[in-house]
């Protein structure tokens, strides 16, 4: 039990114990508006696609989405994530990844906007920020993002460019033009730690365009081993201090080195932590470590449907309404409307 809450469920489908969600008369699952509240989900994708894959049709609406933890595989609201996953449905995700390489069909073929945006009305999720990774010379998910999204005034996108591509500052002058409104950086797919020297050319580029960035941290348990350094924590120690206009948003809270991320939270101003897939006793040390005013939720989609990421966050917010407020969207419209005024997308 996590609190007055049992904490193993089989499915999502089961999340309809707790006092946030119902069934509606599909037999969907949906948030109950009134004791949820606005939602804003910081950190989302759209499917993303890498060399010779044909092109994604990302306005696409399937009868389905296909997560990368399936909506009926079991969890334990109490465990991040990644944990969940039997070794069978690891192993699938795995081979989807390294489909998407070749390939637009399989899971990828869901993850597409009319999807996103219809589980987003389910959980009353009012706005989402769309994560693009490219890799360099393979692949255009900034394009197809900005261009898939463009019009959409309930999504907002983070571009990707990788600091070892040709043309950085052109690609980054882009990616604003085609409407993009802060960075992703992903150490471990993208292969360079944040104390990268090629790394510091994208956050001078960022900090002088005034473009946040959020970074995949922290070793999720289904990434291979040899990635496991490469999202670390420590590896912000300098960069944060260096760049202190700069907003460093830690994205999965640094997963399991959390304690780390929370202890250099408190120490800089500029950093947030989203906290997609962190289970409720985590949330509640970030809330206590460094206070609620920097944390922003995230659901990881389409990982993870958002009502699993949403209702851990729920859980750790129960009994504190202002708190919960903050996490679930002001703090993500005061971030953004700090930095885009009149232009922001919230
Ligand atoms: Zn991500």
């Amino acid at each position: 039990m996590t609190g007055e809450f049992p904490t193993r469920y089989g499915g999502c489908m089961e999340l309809s114990q707790l006092p946030y969600f119902e069934t509606d008369d599909k037999g969907q699952l949906v948030a109950r508006g009134e004791d949820v509240g606005e939602v804003i989900d910081f950190h989302t994708h759209l499917g993303l696609t890498f060399a010779v894959a044909p092109k994604l049709n990302l306005r696409l609406k399937t009868p389905r989405v296909d997560y990368m933890l399936p909506y009926d595989h079991p969890f334990d609201l109490e465990e991040y994530s990644a944990r969940s996953f039997s070794p069978k449905a690891a192993k699938k995700v795995v081979s989807e990844y390294l489909r998407c390489a070749w390939s637009s069909s399989g899971f990828v073929h869901t993850h597409t906007i009319p999807n996103i945006l219809c589980d987003m009305d389910r959980m009353g999720v009012t706005h989402s920020v769309l994560h693009a990774v490219d890799l360099p010379g393979l692949s255009d998910n900034t394009g197809n993002f900005l261009r898939a999204a463009d019009g959409e005034r309930r999504l907002a996108v983070f571009g990707s460019v990788h600091p070892y591509s040709i043309g950085v500052e052109r690609k980054v002058m882009r990616m604003i033009k085609l409407g993009a409104v802060g960075m992703k950086m992903h150490p471990a797919e993208q292969l360079y730690t944040a104390a990268n020297k090629r790394a510091y050319r994208i956050y001078e580029l960022c900090d002088h365009y005034r473009l946040p960035i959020l970074f995949h941290t922290g070793a999720s348990d289904i990434a291979p081993k040899w990635q496991k350094d490469l999202p670390a924590i420590r590896h912000f120690r300098n960069p944060v201090r260096e760049f202190p206009n700069l907003i460093f948003i830690f994205g999965h809270a640094g997963i399991h080195q959390y304690e780390e991320a929370i202890e250099l939270a408190s120490k800089h101003e500029n950093i947030y932590l989203e906290v997609s897939g962190q289970p409720p006793h985590r949330i509640k040390k970030m809330i206590d470590g460094m206070g609620s005013e920097r944390l922003l939720f995230g659901s990881d989609w389409p990982f993870y449907a958002i009502e699993l990421p949403l209702a851990k966050a729920l859980i750790a917010t129960e009994g504190m309404p202002e708190v919960r407020r903050k996490i679930l969207a002001e703090n993500a419209k005061r971030l953004m409307g700090v930095i885009y005024g009149e232009k922001s997308p919230f």
